[in-house]
């Protein structure tokens, strides 16, 4: 049974763009910010450093959310919640202790609610996450320039197709 349903990125479509600097990483998340409705879910993982928390508050600025809300990594409390023209539930799972901590915090109602729920290392705990979400995996390639491994499910086809006319994408 099953090998495959471990992971359930490998039934998903994928393509990697190109970031060069932080204004790009500014401009994604400012597309990812406008374009959002509620019930969107965008996991963010790949490597310390990679650039999740600056991403998420480059959404944050695109969801309006003012700017003296400061987005910070949300380890210690795992989610932040933020107003803007949706509500942004931004989660961290790095220091999560396991599954259960999410089902206790009740942390899933976030993912069907009225905001947009964004998630750094969400495969501390991939179990929980719905099937449909849109998932991006972060690389550091240089001090400034970052490879973004885009995978989504259907529902995200749209916004991923306007991420890729904006953004080069690597072959
Ligand atoms: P993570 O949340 O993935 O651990 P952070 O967003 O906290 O990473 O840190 C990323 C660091 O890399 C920040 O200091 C940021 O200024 C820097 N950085 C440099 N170039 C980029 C880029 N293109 N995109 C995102 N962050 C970048
Ligand atoms: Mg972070």
């Amino acid at each position: 049974m099953g090998l495959v349903f471990l992971d359930l990125t490998w039934q998903m479509n994928s393509k990697t763009i190109t970031i060069n600097t932080l204004e790009d990483t500014e401009k994604l998340g400012a597309l990812l910010g406008m374009t959002a409705w509620p019930g969107m879910i965008l996991c963010l993982d790949g490597d310390l450093g990679a650039g999740k928390t600056a991403l998420t508050q480059a959404i944050a600025r695109g969801l309006q959310v003012p700017e003296s809300s400061y987005v910070s990594s949300p380890s210690f409390a795992i989610m932040h919640e933020y107003k803007g023209r949706l509500p942004l539930y931004h989660m961290d799972f790095y220091r999560l202790t396991g599954e259960d901590e999410v089902q206790e915090g009740g942390f899933e109602d976030y993912f069907y609610g009225e905001g947009l729920t964004v998630i750094e290392w969400s495969r501390r705990c991939e179990d929980l996450l719905p099937s449909e979400r849109l998932f991006f995996f972060l690389a550091v390639t240089g001090e400034k320039s970052r490879e973004i491994r885009i995978s989504w499910s259907d529902s995200y086809a749209s916004i991923v197709s306007r991420i890729l006319t904006n953004f080069s994408t690597v072959a």
